[in-house]
C-alpha cells in the first residue's frame, strides 16, 4: 500500500497516518518529521531548513525530494508507505512521479482530508495545549501567526495537487471533520474499494502484458467467445463425421444391392429359373439358345 495523505496543517494527517501504518504494517514518511530531526541533529539540511520552517515557509523542493528519494530506498519502505507532508507543490508531485517510476513503484491513492478552515486554528491550539501538558517541546511553527502563513501556503501551493491527483484518478476525499475513529474507518473503506478495482486493473494489465507463448489470462468476455468458438468447431467436426458416415453407409447399401442383384443373376443362370422371373427376359433367351446349339452340336457329332 503506497499512499499520500493530503490536507492543510491541523487536518489530522499525522494522527491518521499513525493509525494507518499499524493497520497496514507500512511506514509513515513525514517530511516535516524528517526536517525537524535534521534541524535537531544540526545536519547541513537541518541548518538550511531551520529558519524557513520556523517562519512557516517551504523548504526548497530539491531538498525534500532528495530526502524522500533516500528514504524510499530504505528496506522498511519496501512493504509500503504513507507520505505525510509530501508532496506539497506540483513540481514535488511531478518529481515524485518520476521517482516512483524509476523505482518501479506504483502509488495506490491520495487521501485528502477535507476540513473546515475555521476549525484548524482551534485544533492546532488544542494540540499545543496537549503537548505542553505532556511536557513535550512545542513546535516553533505552531503559533496562530505562523499557522495562518502555513495555511496561505497550503492554499496557494498545495491545494492544486487536489486537481493534479484527481486528473490522474488517484484522489479519494474523506471528511476530516468527523471523529478520529470515524475518519479512520472511512479511509479503510475507500481504500478497500480501491484495492478491489486495482486488482482488476492488474489482471487486465497482466493479460495485456502476457507474452505470446502464454496468453493465459484472457478477459472474461474473451474467454466466453473462445469457448463458444470451440463449441461451434466441435459441432462442425461432428456434423462432418456424421455426413461421412452417411455417405459410407449409402455406398455400402448400393454395393450390397449390386452384389445381391449379381448373386440373383448368377443363381438364375445356374438354375435356369431366371427366365420365369419378372424383369429377366433376356437371360432365359440366351440360355435356351445356348442349350439348343449344344443339342445341335451333339446331334451332328452323333
Ligand atoms: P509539517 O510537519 O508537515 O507541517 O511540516 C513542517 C514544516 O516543514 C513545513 O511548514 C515546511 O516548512 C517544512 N516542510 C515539510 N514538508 C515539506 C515539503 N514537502 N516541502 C517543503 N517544505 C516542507
Amino acid at each position: 500500500m503506497r499512499l499520500i495523505l493530503l490536507g492543510p496543517p491541523g487536518a489530522g494527517k499525522g494522527t491518521q497516518a499513525q493509525r494507518l501504518i499499524h493497520h497496514y504494517g507500512i511506514v509513515q514518511l513525514s517530511t516535516g518529521e524528517m526536517l525537524r530531526a535534521a534541524v535537531a541533529a544540526g545536519t547541513p539540511v537541518g541548518l538550511k531548513a531551520k529558519d524557513i520552517m520556523a517562519s512557516g515557509g517551504l523548504v526548497p523542493d530539491e531538498v525534500v525530494i532528495g530526502i524522500i528519494s533516500d528514504r524510499l530506498d530504505q528496506p522498511d519502505a519496501r512493504k509500503g508507505f504513507i507520505l505525510d507532508g509530501f508532496p506539497r507543490t506540483v513540481p514535488q508531485a511531478e518529481a515524485l512521479d518520476r521517482l516512483l517510476r524509476s523505482k518501479h513503484l506504483k502509488l495506490d491513492a491520495v487521501v485528502e482530508l477535507r476540513v473546515n478552515e475555521s476549525a484548524l486554528l482551534q485544533r492546532v491550539e488544542s494540540r499545543v495545549a496537549e503537548m505542553t501538558a505532556r511536557g513535550e517541546a512545542v513546535r516553533a511553527d505552531d503559533t496562530p501567526e505562523v499557522l495562518s502563513k502555513r495555511l496561505a501556503s497550503y492554499r496557494a501551493l498545495t491545494e492544486p495537487l487536489i486537481h493534479y491527483y484527481s486528473e490522474r484518478r488517484k484522489l479519494l476525499t474523506v471528511d476530516g471533520m468527523m471523529a478520529i475513529e470515524h475518519v479512520t474507518r472511512d479511509i479503510y473503506r475507500i481504500l478497500a474499494a480501491i484495492g478491489a478495482s486495482d486488482a482488476k486493473a492488474d489482471k487486465k494489465a497482466s493479460a495485456r502484458k502476457a507474452p505470446a507463448k502464454a496468453p493465459a489470462k484472457a478477459s472474461a468476455p474473451a474467454k466466453k467467445a473462445a469457448k463458444a468458438a470451440k463449441k461451434t468447431a466441435k459441432k462442425a467436426t461432428k456434423a462432418k463425421k456424421a455426413a461421412k458416415k452417411t455417405r459410407k453407409t449409402a455406398k455400402r447399401a448400393v454395393k450390397k444391392v449390386k452384389k445381391a442383384a449379381k448373386a440373383r443373376a448368377g443363381t438364375a443362370r445356374r438354375t435356369g429359373a431366371a427366365g420365369k422371373r419378372k424383369g429377366s427376359a433376356k437371360a432365359p433367351k440366351k440360355v435356351t439358345k445356348r442349350r439348343a446349339n449344344a443339342a445341335k452340336r451333339l446331334t451332328k457329332r452323333r
